[in-house]
């Protein structure tokens, strides 16, 4: 997944090359290529020239192998699994490369989030959702509700503002969260990620020396969506009192 979150956004092969140090360009054997683990017998640096190998490689693995240990312990082994790593691989890729795109400003002007992942985020969420629930109308509800909930006040804001006010990645992330999660998971979604991104917002606003700096809406979507993955019940009740 790292490979995806770094390769996508700059329209790199997933394939080839091979996985390398990115400051001297020498191949990462298999034995340094176990997550989380090689990179703390590495000491956090390159086998070869010693340079630095980012926190964020680690913490995404360790984060990832989490989310589905969870999904394990929550759905045991069914289609209801394979729709939850399905939808941990999209939305923690999508949002990573959201992040990382925005923060690399020499490279981007905006956070990215990669057509290849929303593509195979639809196929994935149609099919493991049809099986899930039965019904080829529960992700194509979702999908298409997601999709216009932020699609038309995006298109009105821009008609008034006459500028761009959210990213077109963001509301394609928002209807594959949507196909994955059914219609009744889209107000969470716009909710939950709203409120966070708000909090988070202010809290950079006080304290961050870079306060030009775009903040990519992706990583709040995708917090909000595994949320709703593991919560759906509670979150339901929160929201709707059922
Ligand atoms: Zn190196």
């Amino acid at each position: 997944m790292n490979v995806l979150i770094h390769r996508l956004p700059r329209n790199l092969s997933i394939i080839k090359p091979a996985s390398h140090c990115t400051s001297c360009g020498e191949y990462v054997r298999f034995f340094d290529n176990i997550p989380v683990l090689s990179w703390v017998i590495l000491g956090g640096r390159c086998r070869f020239c010693k340079s630095k190998i980012s926190l964020m490689y680690p913490i995404t693995e360790l984060l990832t192998g989490l989310l589905f240990l969870f999904s394990y312990m929550r759905f045991g082994l069914g289609a209801e699994f394979v729709l939850a790593v399905c939808l941990i691989i999209v939305t923690v890729s999508a949002g990573f490369a959201d992040l990382y795109s925005a923060i690399d400003t020499e490279n981007f002007e905006c956070g990215i989030i990669p057509d290849s992942l929303i593509v195979f985020g639809l196929i994935s969420g149609f099919i493991t959702s049809y099986i899930v629930h039965g019904n080829i109308l529960f992700p194509v509800y979702g999908a298409a509700v997601g999709f216009l909930a932020l699609y038309i006040p995006a298109m009105l804001y821009k008609m008034v503002r006459k500028r761009e006010g959210m990213g077109f990645g963001d509301i394609k992330l928002v209807s594959v969260c949507g196909a994955f999660l059914g219609l009744k998971s889209v107000f969470f979604l716009v909710f939950c990620s709203a409120l966070l991104g708000a909090v988070v917002g202010i809290l950079w606003q006080l304290t961050a020396r870079r306060k030009d700096m775009m903040i990519p809406f992706g990583p709040f979507i995708s917090a909000a969506a595994i949320i709703y993955l593991f919560f759906e019940t509670r979150m339901d009740r929160l929201l709707y009192g059922v």
